[in-house]
């Protein structure tokens, strides 16, 4: 049953999740907990200052991030008992790559009350708005910068049975888009922009026609990729790759065999041939 409960928050510690954009996703509840609040813990403060002079909120604040030590964090556990402090980001919910675990563990352990005042977060923005299936999902945060580091990410995904959301930002969108080309293969994918923003949009296609589409352009804003699952075949087994792999090796080089497989069994390229090149070696 939903109720509205808008009395006065109880001391411990609130995760109060905060507009990515839009100052009217301030939530009533997020608000009134902003302006009960003893203790504000912030990211950086001049950001968090700007939504706290929307909510006419006037408690101190303090920074709060990943640099924060135990000892940081055990000063804070101790004010939970009588006090009410209030952990935001910079935008969206705490906690969604941005700090704040070690924390509610920390306050947890000590046998404290957290609480959570939800609201916007882009990863659920952007899944409203891809047209994609929506029943399974992975969120995948943000890639790793370097190549090598993000194919190996990838590939780990590739088998997946889900659609899988990225955070990224404008000059890397290229490069995320071209290495998840050729490590997923052909799927449907969507690039959200600057959602709840004046020029909120999101841009739809395989992941092959938008790595060219941004390859030279990179938009400005935030961003999320959210890649649509693998079609059935795309997520062949290992043991239908093995096998189709098997018979083309008898006929053909590790190379070639993984491109006729790969498309036969649309899987991703790299997944065929750095199968076929273990399969050869035996
Ligand atoms: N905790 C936040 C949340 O709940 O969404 C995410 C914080 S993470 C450090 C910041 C990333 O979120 C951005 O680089 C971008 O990928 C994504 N993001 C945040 N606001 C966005 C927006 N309005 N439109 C698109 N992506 C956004």
């Amino acid at each position: 049953m939903i109720s509205l409960m808008l009395q006065q928050p109880a001391p411990g510690l609130h995760i109060v999740a905060t507009p990515i954009g839009n100052l009217g996703d301030l939530s009533p509840r997020a608000a009134e907990t902003l302006r009960s609040a003893n203790l504000i813990l912030a990211e950086d403060t001049r950001v968090t200052g700007k939504l706290l002079a929307f909510a006419q909120a006037k408690a101190p604040m303090r920074r709060y991030d990943d640099h924060s030590t135990d000892s940081d964090r055990e000063a804070i556990v101790e004010r939970l008992a009588s006090e009410i402090v209030a952990l935001v980001s910079d935008a969206g919910t705490p906690l969604i790559s941005d700090p704040g675990y070690k924390l509610v563990r920390a306050a947890r352990e000590a046998g404290h009350q957290v609480h959570t005042v939800p609201g916007p977060c882009a990863a659920i923005a952007a899944l409203t708005l891809a047209g994609v299936p929506t029943d399974r999902f992975l969120f995948a945060g943000f890639l790793p910068n370097k190549a090598k580091a993000r194919g190996d990410a990838i590939a780990e995904f590739a088998s997946l049975r889900a659609t899988l959301v990225f955070y990224e930002s404008g000059p890397r969108l290229g490069d995320a888009l071209a290495a998840l080309a050729e490590g997923l293969g052909s799927r449907e994918a969507a690039v959200a922009r600057e959602i709840t923003k004046l020029h909120e949009q999101c841009v739809s296609g395989t992941l092959a026609e938008l790595a060219d589409r941004y390859r030279d352009a990179p938009p400005k804003g935030e961003i999320v990729i959210v890649v649509g699952p693998p079609g059935a075949s795309a997520a062949a087994s290992d043991a239908d790759l093995d096998s189709a792999l098997d018979e083309a090796l008898e006929r053909l080089s590790p190379s070639r065999a993984a491109g006729e497989v790969a498309e036969r069994l649309a899987v991703p390229r790299k997944r065929a041939y750095a199968r076929a090149l273990e399969l050869s070696r035996k």
